[in-house]
Parts: structure tokens; C-alpha cells; sequence
């Protein structure tokens, strides 16, 4: 196996302009279905494979095995897009820019990128597509790295201290994460870093099968001692690779959020953290996938 990973062209805008033309509307529509049913539409509520297309209304089928009187749905329903009175394409455009934008998107400029006249109707859209982006949760398998990093306690963001009780007095939110070396990441923001949060976090997120896991020398993962095989390196004595063991990976990550969040977003409160925390591991995780747009359409 190659050890470089292929470059990757995912859409570029004038691609965009060519699969979602201004105003057409139907062709965003029918990229909908594709991603949403390609193996042909099916009721989302009973599965029932054999609906009728409504004739007075495109984009709407009817499903006769879950209703008595039929029951009717649209190409958006059960979607983050139902009921919205937004153009698909412009949802479409949202999540486009915010996959190709490593750091994030900030919602003033995305409101002002696509002409929304408050920036609340922009912040409101982005974070209905991060909910969309959360992903299922697997194990991580392989060479494994975790490591725990703090978000925010600077002094604009001192709010947070205020808004999530408990965290002491710095402001600071920890967020612990886990990363498969060439494979994917996953994050979580923690109530603490004591030993039983961190170890739980592992415990959910990391296979006891991996071949190593490595972290710092935090005392917290010392208990993973027997039920992992692991390594650490003691960063205090300026130890930072040893064999196989480093944190570098996960630490690579920690760096573009930090990034993100502090370059982009600014005040993230803690009630949202979550959410940015989703969207930069879907980011990551499907950084060599060149169809990353399509990717997050079908988890709206
Ligand atoms: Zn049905």
C-alpha cells in the first residue's frame, strides 16, 4: 500500500455551479433522492419500497402499507431541510463551504458570502448542519493515540464559565479525543479530566484489540495499563517520540480545531462546543473522500 495517501479534489465552486444551477431547484431535488434512496424511493416511516408518485405534486410520494388513507411525504421529510423556507441550493452552498474550509466558516461571513440579510439565519442554518454531521460512533482500531486538550478561558470568553457550572475557574472545557493513525478521529467535549471521565472516554471510543495506544503521561490513562497495550511519552521530560509512541496525530488535530475555533469562530459557548467538535472530525474523517459534499448531504 502506498504510504501517501491520494490527493484528493473534492468540488470545486464552478463544479458546484454546474451540478446546482441557480434556481433550479429540481436538480437539487433530485440529488436529494439519489443520496437519500439510491436504491429507489421508500417510505421513511414503514421502509415500504413500492410508493406511488404523486401526480398533482413533484417531489411527493404516497405510501398506502403504513396509513389506511396513504400517508404522504416530500423529498425533505425526516431532513434537516423539512420545512425550511430556504432554497435547497442555498443549504447546498452552506455545506459545500463548509467542507472545503479547513478552519470553518464563521456565520457573519457566510451570511454575508451568500447574501442572508441576518446573521442569524446563517448561524441558525450552519448548526443544524453540524447536528447533521455527528457520526455514529465505532471503535477505533489500530495504532490508537488519545489525548485530552482545553478550549477557551481566555478572557472574551470567560462566559462560558459562567453558562457551564462546575468547570472551575478558568473557563476552560476540556474536549478528549482519540485518533487511528491514517484512520479516523473522534471527540468528545468531557466534564473533566479526572481519571474515570478519560477512562470511560477510552474505554467507549478506542477497541481493547488495538496493536498500541499511546498518550501522554497524564497519570489518568495509567489504569489503561491493563487493559491495553500501551505507551506513553513523557512530554514533561521533553519526551515526544519513542518507537511508535507519540502523540503527534491527535495533537495535528487538536491544532486545525484550535485553529478553527479560535481564528473562526471566537465565542463558541459550551452549549455549542459539541456541535463545532462534530464538524471538524467529519472534516477529518473524510479528508481523502473526493465526494465529502455528497458524504454530508446524506446525513441531512
Ligand atoms: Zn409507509
Amino acid at each position: 500500500m502506498a504510504k501517501q495517501p491520494r490527493p484528493v479534489h473534492q468540488l470545486t465552486s464552478a463544479q458546484f455551479d454546474r451540478m446546482f444551477p441557480v434556481g433550479d431547484e429540481d436538480a437539487c431535488k433530485a440529488y436529494l433522492v439519489a443520496r437519500r434512496w439510491p436504491n429507489g424511493v421508500a417510505c421513511p416511516r414503514c421502509g415500504n419500497a413500492a410508493v406511488y408518485d404523486l401526480p398533482s405534486r413533484k417531489w411527493h410520494w404516497q405510501c398506502e402499507r403504513c396509513a389506511t388513507d396513504g400517508y404522504r411525504f416530500s423529498v425533505t421529510v425526516g431532513t434537516i431541510f423539512e420545512n425550511t423556507n430556504k432554497p435547497l441550493r442555498d443549504w447546498y452552498k452552506l455545506v459545500h463551504l463548509m467542507m472545503t474550509s479547513k478552519k470553518g466558516i464563521s456565520a457573519r461571513q457566510m451570511g454575508r458570502y451568500m447574501g442572508f440579510g441576518s446573521v442569524k439565519t446563517a448561524w441558525l442554518m450552519a448548526h443544524k448542519i453540524r447536528t447533521a454531521l455527528i457520526e455514529p460512533e465505532t471503535k477505533l482500531g489500530g495504532i490508537v493515540e488519545v489525548d485530552e486538550t482545553f478550549i477557551g478561558g481566555k478572557k472574551k470568553n470567560q462566559h462560558w464559565d459562567k453558562r457551564v457550572p462546575g468547570r472551575g475557574h478558568t473557563g476552560k472545557i476540556p474536549v478528549a479525543g482519540a485518533v487511528s493513525r491514517k484512520g479516523n478521529v473522534v471527540a468528545r467535549v468531557v466534564r473533566d479530566v479526572r481519571t474515570e471521565t478519560l477512562v470511560k472516554f477510552v474505554r467507549e471510543m478506542v477497541s481493547n484489540k488495538v496493536s498500541l495506544l499511546c498518550t501522554d503521561d497524564a497519570a489518568a490513562y495509567r489504569d489503561l495499563k491493563a487493559e491495553y497495550p500501551h505507551g506513553s511519552v513523557d512530554h514533561k521530560r521533553r519526551q515526544y517520540v519513542v518507537g511508535a509512541v507519540h502523540t503527534n496525530t491527535i495533537e495535528g488535530f487538536w491544532s486545525i480545531f484550535k485553529r478553527g475555533i479560535v481564528g473562526t469562530f471566537h465565542k463558541v459557548s459550551a452549549k455549542y462546543l459539541p456541535l463545532y467538535v462534530a464538524e471538524f472530525q467529519f472534516r477529518y474523517n473524510n479528508r481523502h473522500n473526493d465526494d465529502i459534499f455528497g458524504a454530508a448531504i446524506e446525513g441531512c
